[in-house]
């Protein structure tokens, strides 16, 4: 139907980028991006006419998405050129035809179009020899100062290049190691580069293009003083595995564990460039003192109980939480969890209030001392007949 619109409004009309590349490898892809010979605010008000989407307009880009009822979207763009008035900055944006569109995008495997309007529907648009790249499983550029242009080209490339399995071809390789060395990447904005690492933590399996950025020397442009060991890699593996949510912010727990050694100056940097919190320092510095702890009650061979987490942990900040579930191993992470379980759901009848009144304590450290091993104890499985009659017998 998008292509019967086109025909009514006499604007070649094409589905492009990353959905014809899906659609060709047979992979489920519901970003429809569609690129028209014309005006997009034109062709989506007249699409408006016969399906009920809200249209937003983005005018400094030439395009408009439009937003239907049941969740889906479609980007519709003003074929463009976009030309870089300085490296790095976002570009101007120039009317144009599909082929110049689809050269300035970033990867030949996401650069090509197929045609939507009746009379040629169906029909690919293939310039650049993309589907020969797709089919050979290569990542390529279209043109040498692709990266100087956009430097976050080179996380999209390890991106692709890993979630296909595919292969950054010899010169774009040569091309991407040359601009991360010359500090292409520190003239993009913090923003971008977030996006961009956000994007690859969600890929099913980050940790292949993270081992990649590091062979590719990526991290130490992103997060000065960064170490990429065994044990980060360890601790990174972990935390994926593990992780069920987006919560807290998965890109903290990667620098948390990248920068676990990391000078201060290295985490003020961090902080301003990528708008990390404020308490980013303070969650390192606390996750990795647990930890250390952890690790040498496990040394002198004492075992992991509810009590050592009760007493080392508290109740702590998911960050730190999940930094410090990263240290251990499996069956200990079970058991962290079962702790967490059930600090949440138990909780101790007798509170400090009870403990003034009825004791005549005085408020201070002993009361707190007391509170603690009764909910310990409480957390152990122990004294919960006992104290409800306690508790009764007091009220
Ligand atoms: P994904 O499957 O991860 O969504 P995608 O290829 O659809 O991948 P998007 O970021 O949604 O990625 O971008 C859509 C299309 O826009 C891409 O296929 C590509 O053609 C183009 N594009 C996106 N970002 C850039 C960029 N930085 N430089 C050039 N072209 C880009």
């Amino acid at each position: 139907f998008l292509g019967i619109v086109g025909s009514e409004v006499n604007m070649p009309t094409y589905v492009v980028g990353g959905f014809v590349r899906d659609l060709l490898l047979d992979r489920k892809n519901y970003d429809i991006d569609i690129v028209v010979e014309g005006d997009a605010r034109v062709f989506a008000k007249t699409f408006s006419r016969y399906f009920e989407v809200t249209c937003v307009e983005h005018k400094e880009f030439l395009t408009t998405s439009m937003f239907f009822r049941n969740g889906l979207r479609i980007d519709v763009a003003t074929a463009r050129t976009e030309y870089y008035e300085e490296p790095a900055v976002l570009p101007n944006v120039e009317v144009s035809t599909i082929k110049k569109d689809l050269y300035r995008r970033d990867f030949s495997i996401n650069a090509m179009a197929i045609k939507l309007n009746q009379e040629e529907f169906g029909l690919l648009l293939d310039f650049f020899g993309c589907k020969n790249d797709l089919e050979k499983g290569i990542i390529r550029t279209l043109y040498p100062l692709s990266f100087v242009e956009d430097p976050t080209r080179i996380l999209r490339a390890i991106r692709f290049e890993q979630r296909f399995n595919f292969k950054i071809e010899n010169r774009t390789l040569e091309l991407l190691k040359k601009h991360v060395s010359q500090n292409y990447l520190e003239r993009v904005t913090g923003q971008r580069l977030r996006d961009e690492l956000e994007k690859i933590i969600e890929e099913p399996d980050p940790l292949k293009a993270i081992k990649r950025m590091e062979e590719l020397r990526v991290f130490e442009h992103l997060f000065p003083d960064s170490v990429v060991d065994d044990e980060a890699l360890r601790m990174l593996d972990r935390y994926f595995r593990r992780k069920k949510s987006a919560k807290p912010k998965p890109v903290y727990i990667l620098a948390m564990i990248l920068l676990k050694n990391a000078p201060e100056r290295s985490l003020d940097y961090v902080i301003k460039r990528y708008g990390f919190p404020r308490k980013f320092p303070d969650w390192i510095k606390r996750a990795v003192n647990i930890s250390e702890k952890l690790k040498r009650t496990v040394q002198s061979g004492e075992q992991l109980t509810l009590r050592t987490f009760f007493y080392l942990l508290k109740k702590p900040e998911p960050e730190v939480l999940s930094f410090i579930d990263a240290t251990l191993d499996d069956k200990a992470s079970k058991l962290l969890h079962d702790y967490l379980e059930r600090i949440e759901r138990i909780k101790p009848r007798i509170n400090g209030k009870l403990l003034i009144e009825k004791f005549g304590l005085k408020e201070g450290p002993e009361i707190r001392k007391i509170l603690e091993e009764l909910q310990l104890a409480k957390l152990e499985g122990l004294h919960t007949e006992e104290e409800e009659k306690f508790v009764k017998e007091l009220l």
